[in-house]
Order: structure tokens, then C-alpha cells, then sequence
């Protein structure tokens, strides 16, 4: 096994919800934390691995649960990049997931979409006629994943002005998407994290793959 890539995964904890459903991942600085004020107990540890200080010693965790249910909110601040993973970097017109020939999506032949055009925008918002609302032009619910192609194609229009077809309607992150967002900041998937994660998250192609950053 490769040192550098045990090391680096060590550096990231999976967090558990007190019903065992997982959250996201955190640093492992940030789950001892949790671990020495009683908020999370520890479900895995790394093997023989060991945080030393000159109080305590504690076996490295590798999956931590917390120990009251929390609500979760799925509030996760709009990107760019984040919008791609929700969409499983794919084109959400035309199907097309780009990747490399290892499997990592290729992010540059993707744009983030303005389902309603900015050019129909009043002061700053726009009008979802699917869900009759406004929200902010540029938003997770009016923010979609496209190919150049199609992007280019739509141009200045909404996709029944072009004529087109969305696979999905943009939606704020439910608790898989940001479950999915975090697993695709990770090389690999850490050993010992399988069991904890629904088989959906773990079929989305960039933890299928062990995606990189960049
Ligand atoms: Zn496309």
C-alpha cells in the first residue's frame, strides 16, 4: 500500500448522524474534538494507529457518530463545482458525462447553466414557471450542469423557449448530494467506510472511480 495515500486518507473522518446514516466528511482534527467533548463516539479506528499528546492517547478514527440526532439542514453554500457534483457531472440536457480515461470527471467541458436565462432576469431573480416562483438568478434551484454544446445552443433562452428537455429539474442538495459532494473531494475512498454509505453514493461515478482534486 502506497504511505502517502494511508496518510492521506487518515486525514479525513467519515461523521455518522446518531441513526448511522452518514453525514459528510470532516477533518480529523475536528473529530477528535468531538470525540474528547462527548459530542461523537468513535464506530471505527485505523489499525494500530495512534494521536499521541502528552495527556492522552487515542486510537486514530476512521468513522465517528454523533451521539444526539441532528436535524440536517441541506444548506450548502452555491458553487460552481458544487452544482457539478449534485448533477453527477453530467450534462443535464443532452446526457454527456465527460471524463478522463481514469474515470475523473472532466470539469472543463462543463458550464453551470442558468436554467432561466440571466438575460430574463429582473433585478437579480428569475422566475421558475415549473415551480412559479422566483428565486435568485443564479441559485441551486435555477443552476443546472451543461456541456459547452449545449450551453451554446440554449444561448439566451429557456430550455422550452429552445426547445429543449432537462433529465432533472435543479434542486437545493438533498442529504446524498452532499454526501456525494464531499466523497468527491477525496482520492479514494477510505478503507472501512464502504459499510457505512448507501449503495447510491457509492455508484455515483466520482467515488466509484476514487476522483482527485483538480
Ligand atoms: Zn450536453
Amino acid at each position: 500500500m502506497d504511505p502517502y495515500a494511508q496518510v492521506n486518507t487518515m486525514l479525513q473522518v467519515l461523521q455518522l448522524n446518531a441513526d448511522y446514516t452518514p453525514m459528510k466528511v470532516t477533518s480529523w482534527e475536528r473529530a477528535v474534538e468531538m470525540l474528547l467533548d462527548g459530542t461523537a463516539i468513535s464506530v471505527e479506528d485505523v489499525a494500530d494507529r495512534y494521536i499521541r499528546s502528552e495527556r492522552l492517547v487515542l486510537p486514530w478514527p476512521a468513522v465517528i457518530a454523533l451521539r444526539k440526532y441532528r436535524n440536517v439542514r441541506s444548506r450548502v453554500r452555491f458553487n460552481a463545482r458544487a452544482v457539478l457534483a449534485r448533477d453527477q457531472h453530467t450534462c443535464q440536457y443532452c446526457g454527456w458525462a465527460p471524463s478522463f480515461p481514469d474515470g475523473r470527471p472532466d470539469r472543463g467541458e462543463l458550464t453551470l447553466d442558468h436554467v432561466v436565462p440571466r438575460a430574463q432576469a429582473r433585478q437579480g431573480k428569475v422566475y421558475l414557471y415549473w415551480a412559479r416562483k422566483w428565486v435568485n438568478t443564479t441559485s441551486w434551484e435555477n443552476a443546472i450542469t451543461a456541456c459547452k454544446r449545449c450551453n451554446q445552443y440554449k444561448a439566451n433562452r429557456t430550455p422550452q423557449q429552445a426547445n429543449m428537455t432537462l433529465r432533472a429539474l435543479p434542486r437545493l442538495p438533498t442529504q446524498a448530494d452532499i454526501l456525494r459532494m464531499s466523497l468527491a473531494r477525496l482520492r479514494r475512498l477510505p478503507t472501512g467506510w464502504e459499510t457505512y454509505l448507501p449503495r447510491v453514493v457509492l455508484l455515483a461515478p466520482e467515488a466509484a472511480a476514487g476522483t482527485a482534486e483538480g
